[in-house]
């Protein structure tokens, strides 16, 4: 087993979780900026081949292995949208307050609210791993008409949980992390890589 891991992303929400679900493995977990990596290009219409080459490009400048989250909201009344391109919705520079200002305008009226949140993690041992371990999650819920909750990042305060009825920005980070999208997949990531380790 590895000693150190990149993380390759400059989301701070997502470092906090990340950071927390890794938190009992006896690793040093490194975010990319420490390292002066620059942000990846994310140029492709998938979440696993943006992942993958956020994971390589973080691995190639640091020379250690590397873990990249790729994820974002697909919401059912909107074919999928905003996808891959979640973080940028509304547009650059990024912006979570303009990007849930847009969510809730095109949602107007809208009466199929339906939507989930969908991440895969990708980890490479090293730039040109031919074998990445890969593992995705999903959390399903609705779009809210109005903000609720104070937490989180992103889309939180407007993503009711089904299950809880609360939004995930009224969700405290031990809760989110045992039932979200980012904390599904790193449950299987996790369990890959213990079966790795004793093959
Ligand atoms: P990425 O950095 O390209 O993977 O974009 C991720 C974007 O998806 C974030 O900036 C958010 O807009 C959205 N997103 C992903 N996961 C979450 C989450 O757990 N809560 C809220 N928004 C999320």
């Amino acid at each position: 087993m590895f000693k150190q891991l990149v993380i390759a992303t400059g989301n701070k929400g997502k470092l906090r979780e990340i950071t927390h679900l890794l938190s009992p493995l006896n690793i040093e977990i490194i975010p990319q900026s420490a390292l002066n990596v620059p942000e990846s290009e994310e140029p492709f219409c998938t979440f696993i081949e943006n992942a993958l080459a956020k994971a390589r490009h973080a691995s190639k400048h640091s020379g250690l292995p590397a873990l990249a989250d790729d994820s974002g909201l697909c919401v059912d009344a909107l074919q999928g949208a905003p996808g891959v391109i979640s973080a940028r919705y509304a547009g650059e520079p990024k912006s979570d307050e303009a990007n849930n200002q847009k969510l809730l305008t095109v949602m107007q009226g809208e009466n199929n609210r339906h939507a989930h949140f969908y991440c895969v993690m990708v980890l490479v041992r090293h730039e040109n791993d031919p074998e990445p371990i890969i593992a995705e999650g999903q959390w399903h819920g609705e779009i809210l008409t109005e903000y609720r909750g104070n937490d989180g990042f992103g889309y939180d305060p407007l993503f009711l949980d089904d299950k809880t009825g609360k939004t995930v920005a009224e969700l405290p980070l031990e809760i989110k992390s045992r039932i979200s999208h980012r904390g599904h997949a790193m449950s299987k990531l996790l369990q890959k890589l213990e079966r790795l380790n004793h093959a």
